[in-house]
């Protein structure tokens, strides 16, 4: 089984004590590449610095909206150009916790989605109760590569990305009782989902409580490998399959 993990955060200070040891199990488990993602300056350079070392990990570079106060347009622009980086996330909206200004974040979404475009590099949205915003944003920038990170929205929302040609990633989440999900795993085709784990957030079913990390990916392919009626092996090949092409990794 060949795992792509396509979210994580393995440059936060929940790793420090066993971060090196932790990454050497994940590509001992199964999992071929994993995308670091930033979401502010120190951050995107963590991501950077760890992509530097691991020839399979690769970094995001963005502004988060929560950081969209800070955002510096030069340093997304400098920090895309670095071999490793292969997007521009995770940016969006985000109207739960409007920890920065709505106007704001969305002059810095939209900024930045420009600035993916000019470099042809894909696009990792967040997106949490700004579903309409985030949509209107990314189409009327004409954004091509698009994925929906940790997808939070509803069957008709899911089916507009998918008429878009874009993507839909699954968390942990959708292990949750109350997730309500079903019907979305077995809507989306199967040349559009991924998944990945959002570590250390989002830790999966039976593990919730605790540090999430790329190791538990098992527990999302397992739930739609039963909710899609297939087995775990196609699952995670579809998902790696589908991250490379979006990604531009090689399979
Ligand atoms: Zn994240």
């Amino acid at each position: 089984m060949r795992i792509f993990e396509t979210h994580t955060h393995l440059d936060f200070p929940h790793f420090d004590k066993d971060r090196e040891q932790l990454i050497k199990k994940c590509f001992k488990s199964g999992i071929e590449y994993m995308i670091n993602i930033g979401v502010d300056e120190k951050t995107c350079n963590a991501s950077i610095k760890l992509a530097e070392k691991f020839d399979n990990i690769f970094a995001s570079v963005g502004f988060h909206p929560h950081d969209a106060t800070d955002y510096n347009a030069e340093f997304i622009h400098e920090k895309a150009l670095h071999s490793k980086v292969i997007a521009i996330g995770e940016i969006g909206l985000d109207y739960y916790r409007n920890l920065s200004p709505k106007d704001i974040q969305k002059k810095v979404f939209e900024q930045q989605i420009q600035i993916a475009m000019e470099l042809d590099l894909p696009i990792i949205v967040h997106d949490r109760d700004a579903h309409e915003d985030c949509y209107g944003i990314l189409d009327g920038n004409n954004a091509v590569n698009v994925v929906f990170h940790c997808f939070s929205g509803d069957e008709i929302f899911a089916q507009k990305i998918i008429n878009k040609g874009w993507f839909i990633s699954f968390t942990g989440t959708i292990t949750y009782k109350n997730s309500n999900m079903e019907n979305i795993i077995r809507l989306v085709p199967e040349d559009k989902f991924f998944i990945e784990t959002d570590s250390p957030y989002l830790s999966p079913h039976p593990c919730r409580g605790k540090r999430n990390s790329p190791l538990n990916l098992q527990y999302v392919i397992e739930k739609i490998s039963e909710t899609r009626g297939v087995t775990p092996n196609k699952i995670a090949e579809l998902s790696y399959g589908n991250a490379c092409e979006f990604f531009g990794l090689p399979k």
